[in-house]
């Protein structure tokens, strides 16, 4: 027991370490996101490849020197998870591995005997590493959330979303020692909740091509903040609207990013204040890989150059899941470098 526990808390000083070295707390705590794996492998000098691997996530080998190989098969989640895991094999310098479903069941904070440690340990940094603390605090902070409203799947679907993470990695992690935002009773709650129906209770009757994409819920509170998710995701942009005052909202920008929008209404306003602000809702649906910023502006329609009475931006990048070959961030690094 005592050997598990040492394993378990030298996994969690490394994951620690590098993000103090990577500075990515201070980063994300000025604009949001999550932690970047690939980045960190890529940073960290070790060959990584994407492959349609049959029956396996990952691999991790070190021999003649280190490489890594994660699964084209899964989602970016899964695929993020599973690169963690075989960082922590490298960080760690364990024997190589070849990963395969086990390694996102396993729970890395059971004593677990029949498994070998070095697999505990690659999964006890893989977490750490990718949902640390003070990336949930950070969150929390940014959207306005209270541990209470940790109870909500929706709301801890788009928790997900944010830092990058499966909505059941993200409902155990809130368990984690050291969170412990819910407690057990509330997990089984929100695990009883499939995704599918937290996507539909957003989407009201537009009936999207398929229910693997994800579903952002975008407000006020993510103005200025980074959208990492993948090419074929939807977003459902709530915003407040003065068309009271003559101010509403444009969303020509949509179109021209490269989103399709699906739906557009008018919500309120609550109760009887006539002429006081409505919710526009818009649906969009991004409509292939992309990375930009999206300025939005709430303007009269009469004075194009007039002052907008609000704006809305986010810089997104919608290149999930990764394909086969290199990372995408790789793929950037080569392009720069040309
Ligand atoms: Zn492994």
């Amino acid at each position: 027991m005592a050997e598990v526990r040492n394993a378990i808390l030298q996994a969690k000083r490394a994951a620690a370490k590098l993000h103090r070295s990577h500075l990515m707390r201070e980063r994300i705590e000025a604009e949001g996101g999550r932690i970047d794996v690939f980045e960190t492998i890529l940073k960290a000098g070790i060959p990584l490849l994407f492959r349609p691997l049959d029956g396996l996530l990952g691999v991790f080998v070190n021999d003649p020197s280190p490489g890594v190989l994660v699964t084209t098969k899964r989602g970016l989640s899964v695929q993020r998870f599973t690169g963690a895991h075989e960082l922590g094999h490298f960080i760690l310098r364990h024997q190589p591995s070849l990963d395969d479903e086990s390694v996102l069941r396993r729970s890395p904070f059971r004593s677990a005997p029949n498994y070998a440690l070095q697999e505990l340990q690659a999964n006890a940094f893989a977490t750490e590493f990718m949902l640390p603390p003070w990336l949930l605090a950070s969150h929390f902070k940014r959207q306005g959330w209270g541990q209470e409203m940790m109870g909500d799947p929706m709301i801890v679907y788009q928790l997900s979303l944010r830092i990058g993470a499966s909505y059941e990695a993200t409902c155990r992690s809130l368990m984690r020692p050291g969170i412990q935002v819910i407690e057990r009773r509330v997990m089984r709650a929100l695990l009883e909740v499939q995704p599918k129906e937290i996507k539909k209770n957003l989407l009201g009757d537009y009936m999207p091509p398929d229910w693997r994409r994800d579903v952002w819920l975008l407000r006020e509170k993510d103005e200025g903040s980074v959208i990492e998710g993948s090419r074929s995701d939807l977003f459902v942009l709530k915003l407040a609207e003065h068309s009271g005052s003559g101010y509403v909202w444009t969303f020509d920008e949509l179109n021209e990013a490269g989103f399709a929008v699906v739906r557009d209404e008018r919500e309120g306003p609550a109760g009887d204040a006539i002429g006081g602000p409505v919710t526009r809702s818009i649906t969009a649906r991004s409509e292939g890989p992309q990375r930009g910023r999206l300025s939005l502006a709430e303007r009269r329609p009469w004075a194009e150059d007039g002052e907008p009475f609000s704006a809305f931006s986010v810089h997104y990048d919608l290149n999930g899941p990764e394909v086969e070959g290199l990372s995408q961030v790789e793929r950037r690094h080569v392009l720069e470098a040309a």
